[in-house]
């Protein structure tokens, strides 16, 4: 929609948040991901300016930050402008001829919560610095390179799952994604299964948490791999056996990080087969095998969400549960039975409340479409 006021003219964007069903920590081993889109948003609201600097306000930290385009690419910052700086370097690198623009950023997900608040921040900026600068670019090529941004300007190193999800998802499917191939296979969703995403309160810092050290783990197993005669360009490539073949090279732990990329990419084509054959039983198994093996194999897990993984088991109607994201903290995801989402819901909400002395936030995934301009539609 476009608006103005003052002369001004605005225009809107808007780009999802992500839940991923099954497939973590795979996305930079070349694996599997299965993630959906969900309707939270982040919104852009802006409006184009005569000079070539980026004032933008993110109302959630309640800040205003600005830089020059121009100091874009070389600019040290830190914290949230850090995103959308990198966005903009990232753009102009790709010959996008950008113009200054007034930015006001609003935010409806939560923020290292494991739905990619950070993608979603990414790709509504990078839509709307490309639509007020009239620039286009195919959804893929936007997800390559706020991917980009986020591993060059926000130090994480992340892979592409969560921006070719809000840049390229499509409405009520999940998105089978090869992350080697960047083949895309939607599926379905069926009636038989709701997606409830519940918050445990506990915030990850990804620079500052493991999640880095677990893309180095899994590159230092990849060349002691390789160092065994075991020819993988990545993880991905890696049998069980070989994997267990070479126990002694890799060492408890890095033996441990490699089993759960390769388990957790079987378990993401298994899912594909659960959903497809409408067996809601058989994707809550896969995603509690998930949950084991993130929080045994691969330590991303941590008391409260393991806690509410447990509470979210027991309930009546619930086919399976694991945490999403980085992890570290960060939300949970419960598989169950839409005719039990009210009770379900209240239910882990009120003994969660009780463990953590406070209500935890809950959000039902619904359809939603890519990031893009708000058009009244
Ligand atoms: P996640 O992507 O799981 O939510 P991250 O740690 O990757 O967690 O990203 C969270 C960071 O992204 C925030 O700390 C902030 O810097 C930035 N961010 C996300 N959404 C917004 C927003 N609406 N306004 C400003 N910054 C945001
Ligand atoms: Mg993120």
């Amino acid at each position: 929609m476009t608006g103005s006021s003052d002369n001004v003219t605005t225009r809107r964007y808007a780009a999802p948040g992500r839940v991923n069903l099954i497939g973590e920590h795979t996305d930079y081993n070349d694996g599997f991901v299965l993630p959906t889109n969900t309707g939270l948003y982040t919104r852009v609201t802006a409006a184009a300016r005569d000079d070539r600097r980026i004032s933008a306000e993110a109302t959630v930290f309640g800040e205003t930050a600005a830089f020059e385009l121009d100091d874009a690419a070389t600019m040290q910052s830190s914290g949230w402008i850090a995103y959308v700086q990198g966005v903009a370097a990232m753009l102009m690198q790709d010959g996008a001829r950008l113009c200054g623009a007034t930015l006001r950023i609003e935010g409806e997900l939560p923020l290292g919560g494991g739905l990619s608040s950070s993608a979603s921040l990414e790709l509504a900026v990078a839509a709307a610095l490309l639509g007020i600068a009239g620039e286009e670019r195919p959804a893929p090529r936007i997800a390559a390179l706020c991917r980009d941004a986020e591993r060059r300007y926000a130090g994480v190193n992340c892979g592409i799952m969560d921006q070719y999800s809000i840049a390229c998802g499509k409405m009520g499917a999940a998105m089978l994604l090869d992350c080697r191939s960047m083949a895309t296979t939607f599926v379905a969703i069926p009636d038989s299964v709701a997606l409830l995403v519940i918050d445990s309160g506990v915030k990850h810092q990804l620079p500052d948490s493991g999640y880095n050290d677990r893309a180095s783990e899994c590159e230092s197993a990849l060349r002691t791999l390789n160092e065994a005669g075991i020819a993988a360009d990545s993880l991905r490539d890696v049998s069980p056996s070989e994997a267990d073949a070479c126990r002694d090279q890799l060492g408890d732990v890095l033996h441990r990080r490699v089993r759960h990329v390769i388990t957790e990419n079987q378990r993401v084509l298994d899912a594909v087969d659960a959903l497809q054959r409408n067996d809601p039983l058989r994707l809550g198994e896969l995603v509690n095998s998930s949950h084991r093996s993130l929080r045994d194999d691969y330590e991303v897990s941590c008391r409260e969400v393991d806690e509410l993984v447990t509470i979210a088991n027991s309930c009546e109607g619930v086919f399976g549960s694991r945490m999403v994201g980085a992890g570290f903290g960060g939300c949970v995801l419960v598989v169950t039975d839409p005719d039990r989402l009210d009770e379900v819901e209240s239910g882990i909400a009120s003994r969660y409340g009780e463990f953590r002395g406070e209500r935890p936030w809950t959000h039902r995934v619904t359809a939603t479409h890519a990031a893009g301009e708000i058009t009244d539609r």
